[in-house]
């Protein structure tokens, strides 16, 4: 298939999917519509429509009344409809890469890399689904008995950013299906082509319209209308802090369940005792995926005093090896910036560090790509207050920081009001246990770059979020506990 062929099959996607989960809409044409661009290149990819509040409250009540059957199944035949669901979507995983590679830029081999991982929620959540237990409590009177059922919460508002326009998703929609929600999801504006394919690839898998709905467009209208209608009963966002406290705040009018993956800001701590070789190849790994925009990606790269030389020579060396260009291109580790508000970001902190003494050791300039390439960075003599230090750079630029003990270290680490992902490289197995624990951070990387998993609980402590994904914790976020007493058992 060509790669317009991928963008065409995703934009008739949408098309259907409009008139399958929208029943009110059937012969809706947009009044406006919005351009996706390829990232780099600049080429506009599709038109798809731009939504606001009226569509969101079309697409609330086709979930709500979705929700009357879909919930009402048996887990099992939830079960089957997601394990179908994963099937299709391993069986497009070609074409899902390169659609997310044409409309968010990461190399294919990564774009293909998230379908995997992306996919292996909704069958993590296949499985999931029969395991949603109960409890019977002994009573405290003789002719009592108690019980507790789990529930689906109800109609979901799931809205996903554009840094892994698949498996943000998916992490979603995976559970709060397999608990018998039905969702409207709204993708980033940047990359609404995967969520597009994905929800189609929904619906030939059987999963009734109605119960995953796309809307896309206007976001704080959008927004606006998942928060304040009752019938939507959780909002699951993952996203910028400043979005997720707005989020949070306008939750609070109608008492939704929330769960929010916000921010980072995460130390990747190497220790004198590190085994250099893979401490460079994990900082790598956790600075430099998907070009520096995730938020889990290091964000601080603080390294002991007595190794800290060796450490810059090794790591600098191996960012030089980093190939740049567009994603599909052979052998390229690094695509291009989201878009022009990222790459003005990632130069303005680099100016600031630069100004305020930091040294760059590699890069720290526009790539000779032009478009919203930039070259990998690393800086050394970086100080904890330094933007680069304080906020998340999401780009590709290692800020290095000297710290001399285990305690400064940690510290350092700590002094932020983010608490999402945290790296640390040591062959000390006493203080793997010490840092990890005194580290106030969701997820813990040791000796290990790349962490996430959906077998693994994924999630923030502090401004960097509330809740799990991933993992049996993240079906909680889509039940309600109900508690049942059953008296007068005696009673003839
Ligand atoms: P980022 O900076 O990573 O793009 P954002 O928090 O701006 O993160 O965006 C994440 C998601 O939140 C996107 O889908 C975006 O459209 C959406 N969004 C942004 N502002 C609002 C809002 N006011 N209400 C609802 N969703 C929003």
């Amino acid at each position: 298939m060509t790669l317009s062929g991928v963008a065409r099959v995703a934009f008739v996607g949408s098309r259907r999917i409009f008139a399958s989960h929208l029943p009110s809409m059937q012969s809706y044409t947009p009044a406006f519509s919005r351009q996706v661009h390829n990232p780099a290149t600049g080429e506009v990819i599709a038109n798809v429509s731009c939504m606001g509040g009226k569509e969101t409250k079309d697409a609330i009540s086709s979930a709500f009344d979705a929700f009357n059957s879909w919930s009402k199944l048996t887990a099992a035949e939830r079960s089957k409809g997601l394990r179908k669901w994963y099937d299709l979507l391993m069986a497009h995983k070609e074409e899902l890469g390169q659609l997310i590679t044409l409309e968010q830029g990461k190399p294919l081999k990564e774009a293909v890399g998230e379908v995997d991982y992306g996919a292996k929620f909704i069958e993590f959540y296949a499985e999931e689904a029969k395991r949603v237990y109960g409890d019977i409590i002994p009573a405290t009177l003789p002719d009592r008995r108690i019980f507790v059922l789990k529930q689906p919460v109800g109609v979901a508002g799931a809205i996903t950013p554009w840094n892994f326009p698949l498996a943000m998703i998916t992490r979603k929609v995976g559970p709060a299906l397999a608990c018998g929600c039905t969702v409207v999801l709204k993708p980033s504006e940047f990359t609404p082509l995967s969520a597009l394919a994905a929800a189609e690839l929904a619906l030939q898998a059987g999963i009734p319209p109605g119960v995953v709905n796309v809307v896309m467009g206007n976001a704080p209208d959008i927004g606006d209308a998942l928060l304040t209608s009752p019938q939507v009963r959780k909002i699951t966002f993952t996203g910028s802090t400043a979005v997720g406290k707005k989020l949070m705040a306008g939750a609070a009018g109608t008492v939704k369940k929330v769960s929010l993956e916000l921010g980072g800001n995460a130390p990747c701590i190497v220790f004198d005792d590190a085994d250099l070789n893979v401490a460079v190849n994990g900082a790598l790994a956790a600075k430099f995926r998907n070009s520096g925009q995730t938020c889990v990606c290091a964000n601080r790269v603080l390294v002991q005093e007595g190794i800290y030389e060796k450490f810059a020579d090794a790591f600098s060396k191996a960012v030089k090896n980093l190939k740049v260009g567009d994603g599909f291109g052979e052998g390229v580790v690094q695509g291009p910036l989201i878009n022009k508000a990222a790459l003005e970001k990632v130069e303005t902190f680099v100016e600031d560090a630069v100004s305020k003494g930091a040294k760059v050791l590699l890069g720290g300039r526009r790539h000779s790509l032009g478009m919203t390439f930039y070259e990998p960075t690393v800086l050394s003599n970086v100080k904890s207050e330094m933007l680069v230090s304080r906020e998340e750079v999401f780009g590709p630029v290692a800020p290095l920081l000297c710290f001399k003990t285990e305690e400064e270290a940690i510290h350092m680490a700590n002094d932020t009001n983010a608490g999402l992902a945290a790296y640390i490289f040591t062959n000390n197995l006493q203080r793997t246990w010490r840092v990890s624990e005194a580290l106030e951070y969701g997820l813990v990387g040791v000796n290990e770059g790349l962490i996430s998993t959906e077998v693994a609980p994924f999630g923030g402590v502090k401004q960097s979020g509330l809740g799990r994904e991933g993992s049996k914790y993240g079906m909680d976020e889509f039940l309600e506990i109900k508690y049942v007493c059953l008296g007068d058992m005696n009673r003839k």
